[in-house]
């Protein structure tokens, strides 16, 4: 028996009864991070982690993160080690502090194990774009394992760690979740700190994590939700236990499906399975509303979702500048510095965007641009609440493809791309909880059908989806314990 094959909930009983110790699972877990077939660590905390395991004697009954190890987006502040958000821009940082998140965990006693990979800077979906190159899926190894939260995907289905923090600006945990058989959470917008997590897009940033079983991601809500000092943007509305209560009856429950996009998916597989678990949830007392949303509105998404992204991002990574962190390459002047350690250290793609974000930005253009986009990003927000006011969650699949391969090429301007392929970004226009459960393999690959509640109704989230992981078995996903 592996431990690391359980969730934490088990590997917490086991540690109980002391059937294997942190120092054990700490060992494993580097034995398993250094076949390192996916290609998804930036930096194996080895040492630290080792020196942490051996503290760990006697196991808190109570603390179900006591001696957990767990894997850590790269683009989230860590103590002392080495921190680059997989571009070449942050060579050579090390932080001189610890994320919230991060000091909220250690606080329980879980292990920080590794720090893992990411499209470059948050931005992307392909897991790619990272200066380390591909992360790859851990069930088959052409295709992607998504983005951009490429590593702690592959390091949980992997089950090297049986959770791992990520980032998600427009779907960067709940789309690797779906490819990956993972269950991924976003809460609010607020609801945990991001004090420590390089901003991307702060108006739609969210740090989440993955894990194996939805009780897992309550567990860990439960430890990191709240209101911090450190980030004003962190919500004081109340921290709910969110462990208690999953196992509710749904009867009752409002579930919306928006009809355009599930229209907009032709994967067959895909469709049926939908229809199975809406079946499940009927059976098991709750109502499907089918409601429809402006397809021209549902087409915005993607382009609307690219000028608030860049936008922000242009403004919030221009401290990278050569001088306070990372890369400097020497210059005349601080101009002449700046311009080579810019152009030097982002890829085209990153550069790219801050083109994009500068000229929806100019004074001549952001009435065209930036502020039309905002704009339209409420409409979008007002439309979404109005289901929600009627409905408790919206259900579609995640996505419209299993983890596609490396060379796929998609049509950018067809429906299945525009409206399927990048609706999740809805939760992050609106700050919602949203979670990505696994619900089944084509071709041995796993999917996901996503959920997204109202704002702070994590709970209610976590009850619906543990509803349909109960009926459906696809509970604790490795590629190890794949039956
Ligand atoms: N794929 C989207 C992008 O490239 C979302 C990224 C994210 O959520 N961090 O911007």
């Amino acid at each position: 028996m592996n431990y690391l094959d359980l969730t934490i909930k088990e590997i917490h009983e086991a540690l109980v009864n002391k059937k294997v110790t942190p120092l054990e699972l700490v060992s494993e877990a580097l034995k398993r991070a250094k076949e390192n077939k996916c290609n998804a660590y930036e930096y194996i905390m080895e040492k630290e982690a080792l020196a942490m395991a051996k503290t760990l004697t006697e196991p808190e009954k109570d603390n179900l993160l006591w001696g957990i190890p767990f894997a850590i987006k790269d683009n989230i502040s860590t103590k002392d080690i080495p921190t680059c958000a997989s571009s070449d821009i942050l060579k050579g940082y090390v932080p001189i502090y610890n994320a919230t998140i991060i000091d909220k965990l250690i606080a329980k006693k879980a292990i920080p194990f590794a720090k893992v990979t990411l499209d470059e800077l948050a931005m992307g979906g392909t897991g790619a774009t990272g200066h380390l190159g591909k992360t790859t899926n851990p069930y088959n190894h052409e295709r992607m394992v998504g983005g951009s939260s490429c590593g702690s995907a592959a390091v949980v289905a992997n089950a090297v760690v049986p959770f791992a923090l990520g980032s998600d600006t427009g779907d960067s945990i709940r789309k690797p979740a779906s490819y990956a058989g993972l269950v991924g959470l976003k809460p609010t917008w607020g609801r945990i700190s991001r004090y420590g997590l390089f901003p991307f897009t702060p108006s739609l940033d969210s740090l989440g994590f993955f894990t194996r079983s939805v009780y897992d991601a309550a567990v860990i809500l439960n430890v990191v939700a709240g209101y911090d000092i450190h980030d004003f943007t962190s919500s004081k509305n109340p921290v709910d236990d969110y462990t208690t209560d999953l196992d509710k009856p749904i009867k009752g429950t409002k579930i919306a499906v928006i009809k355009e996009i599930l229209d907009s998916i032709s994967d067959v597989n895909i469709q049926n399975k939908f229809q199975e678990t809406l079946k499940i949830y009927e059976e098991l007392g709750a109502s499907i509303n089918y409601v429809s949303m402006d397809r021209h509105l549902l087409k915005t998404l993607f382009p609307t979702y690219y000028i608030i992204s860049c936008a922000e991002a242009t403004s919030n990574n221009a401290n990278l500048d050569g001088v306070k962190f990372g890369l400097n390459i020497e210059g005349d002047t601080f101009n002449d510095s700046l311009i080579k350690t810019r152009s030097k250290g982002f890829s085209e793609r990153i550069k790219r965007r801050f083109v994009i974000g500068s000229y929806s930005l100019m004074a001549e253009n952001q009435n065209e641009l930036y502020l039309r986009a905002t704009r339209n990003r409420h409409k979008i927000v007002d439309e979404i609440n109005k289901i929600l006011k009627d409905n408790d969650v919206i259900f579609l699949p995640a996505s419209p493809t299993v983890a596609p391969k490396f060379d796929n090429k998609v049509d950018q301007l067809e429906d299945e791309y525009l409206i399927a392929d990048n609706y999740m970004v809805i939760a992050n226009f609106a700050g919602l909880p949203s979670l990505t459960l696994p619900v089944g393999f084509t071709e041995g690959l796993p999917f996901g059908f996503n959920l997204t509640a109202g704002a702070f109704k994590e709970k209610k989230l976590f009850n619906i989806a543990k509803a349909l992981e109960d009926k459906l078995g696809f509970y604790n996903l490795s590629v190890r314990t794949k039956k």
